[in-house]
């Protein structure tokens, strides 16, 4: 089968590779029928990441139907359409029985698909402890709709829900960008008072426009003055989806006294807390390295049409195009948002 593979710093490969097969009793193998690029396999290719681990498939966004199944799995049967989680949990330990899947202590636990195992950019996948890793679809909801589920939308998801965003809340959202998309899709569900997305880029402020007609969309130059219209001097809720440093100082600066900062962005650098400005200020902050537990949660929202992220596939291509669909992705030229690809 091919499989997109990392080579090296800077090289994935599209490679022949022999089906994977159910290699524990807790094992699912999923035919893939379609996958995503995501930012942190950007962050691959750069060898930004150094637990990834050299010969791997790349790729942990994806949705399939499962093809065969180990011997102790019961939540899931061959046939079944399911999406993949980012993460690989037992269900068992300390961390996974409290919902921080993402800090599962089982020696695969957290990020192992396409990152230290052989991941999704390919037509099968192995999914180790499947009756956590694997989430069924409801009928009625297509695979474009449910591919985001198992990371950038669960990451948004969970983002909104460590906010502790409440009914009438102003919600600054920094970025504009795919998780700060699926972040806004989910801050609305909770009918905030305001919500505002803050993007440089004028396309995905447009992008933002369309998908969130009820949203304040602004670019950073906007934001003294739609600061000085709120009573509290900030928002009470800010999500911070931007990932730099101008970003990051944007998030504490625009949270009014006593707020809640979600940082759900991946940095590539240390950032600084300049503790003696913000004295007083009191903020509680959060960081949002995705725990996704609630992917049941938001398949059943999607099948209630309260969320539709779909529209961030802005480009797809088959998987023997794949490279063509990284350097577009990459590039962030032609709108792109992500990219989709069709094994
Ligand atoms: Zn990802
Ligand atoms: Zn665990």
């Amino acid at each position: 089968m091919l499989a997109y593979t990392y080579v090296d710093n800077g090289r994935f490969e599209l490679r022949d590779k022999p089906v994977p097969s159910v290699l524990g009793p807790r094992d699912a193998v999923v035919k893939v029928t379609l996958a995503s690029i995501c930012t942190s396999d950007l962050h691959i290719l750069r060898g930004a990441i150094p637990r990834a681990v050299k010969g791997i498939t790349v790729g942990h966004e994806m949705v399939g139907v499962v093809e065969r199944v180990g011997s102790a799995v019961t939540h899931v049967v061959p046939g079944d359409r399911v999406c993949v989680n980012v993460e690989t949990f037992c269900g068992e330990c300390w961390f996974c029985r409290r919902g921080y899947v993402n800090n599962c202590t089982d020696r695969h636990g957290g990020w192992s698909l396409g990152c230290r195992i052989d991941g999704g950019q390919a037509e099968y996948v192995r999914v180790p402890f499947a009756d956590t890793g694997l989430t069924k679809i409801p009928d009625g909801v297509s695979d474009e709709r449910a591919l985001f589920v198992g990371d950038v939308l669960a990451t948004g998801y969970w983002a909104v829900k460590i906010s502790e965003q409440e009914e009438g809340d102003c919600v600054l959202i920094i970025g504009g960008g795919p998780v700060g998309v699926c972040a806004a899709a989910c801050a609305r569900l909770k009918k905030p008072s305001r919500l505002i997305i803050c993007e440089k880029n004028a396309g995905r402020r447009k992008f933002a426009a369309r998908m969130f007609p009820e949203a304040e969309v602004v670019c950073p130059e906007d934001m003294p003055r739609v600061i000085s219209s709120m009573p509290r001097g900030g928002a009470d809720r800010v999500l911070e989806c931007g990932g730099n440093r101008k970003t990051f100082e944007m998030a504490w600066k625009y949270a009014r006294p006593n707020a809640c900062v979600v940082i759900a962005a991946l940095y590539e650098g240390a950032q600084s807390l300049p503790l003696p400005e913000m004295y007083g200020k009191n903020l509680t902050l959060k960081f949002g390295g995705v725990d996704g537990c609630d992917c049941a949660e938001i398949l059943r929202l999607i099948s209630e049409d309260k969320i539709d992220v779909s529209p961030l596939i802005t480009h797809t291509f088959p998987l023997s195009d794949i490279a063509r669909a990284y350097e577009l992705f990459a590039s962030g030229r032609d709108g792109v948002m992500k990219v989709a690809i069709r094994p």
